[in-house]
């Protein structure tokens, strides 16, 4: 696919290089003065959406600072998580008496966050919190408490800095509303 073609795929910038820096500073400055003790800080990622974030926030991060990955499967109807998840790659970490925060590309509806913190705060952390860089209009009125929110966005199918089309576009820099072509064609 050539940046022509690429660019004809997508509808306006929603997030630039420069917006998404500026969030991740601000998220990483108010994590440095709630975290004291970087050691018991555990950055925990849902794959494979959060790796740029994650990536980026961290390098923000102390040195001490550890990382751990699950995969996981969401099963509901259509483009809706339905909040039934299934763990495909557990965490290798044990979470007892670590302070784990969940690092988050978006959080819409927040089913699939609202089952992970169930899930992460049975196993004996001190604390499990939340930290997005994208947020939805319906994640600020659902019952899912995102401690550090980076940028709140239209509700609107979003791509880019991780996030997925069929697995396109997650490299790009920037977070950029899909073009209505994209979905029109692929449903042809
Ligand atoms: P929730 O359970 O909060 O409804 O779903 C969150 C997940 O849905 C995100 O982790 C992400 O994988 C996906 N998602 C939600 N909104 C968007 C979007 O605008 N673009 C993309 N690519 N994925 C999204």
């Amino acid at each position: 696919m050539t940046m022509d073609e690429l660019a004809s795929d997508l509808d306006g910038i929603v997030a630039t290089e420069a917006d998404i820096s500026a969030a991740l500073d601000r998220l990483a400055g108010e994590i440095r003065s709630d975290y004291t003790d970087p050691s018991s800080l555990l950055l925990v990622g849902v794959l494979k959406g959060a790796v740029m974030v994650m990536a980026d926030l961290a390098r923000r991060l102390p040195p001490g600072v550890a990382m751990d990955w699950m995969a996981v499967s969401s099963y509901g109807a259509g483009t809706r998580s339905s909040g039934v998840v299934r763990i495909l790659k557990d965490l290798d970490a044990d979470l007892t008496g670590r302070h784990v925060l969940i690092v988050e590309d978006i959080v819409d509806s927040g089913r699939t966050l609202s089952w992970l913190l169930g899930n992460l705060r049975s196993r004996g952390a001190l604390s499990v919190e939340v930290a997005t860089l994208l947020r939805k209009p319906e994640a600020a009125v659902v019952n899912v408490p995102v401690k550090y929110v980076g940028i709140d966005i239209p509700n609107a199918f979003v791509v880019g800095f991780g996030l997925d089309y069929a697995e396109r576009f997650r490299g790009l820099p920037y977070v950029a509303l899909l073009a209505p072509h994209v979905y029109a064609e692929d449903a042809e």
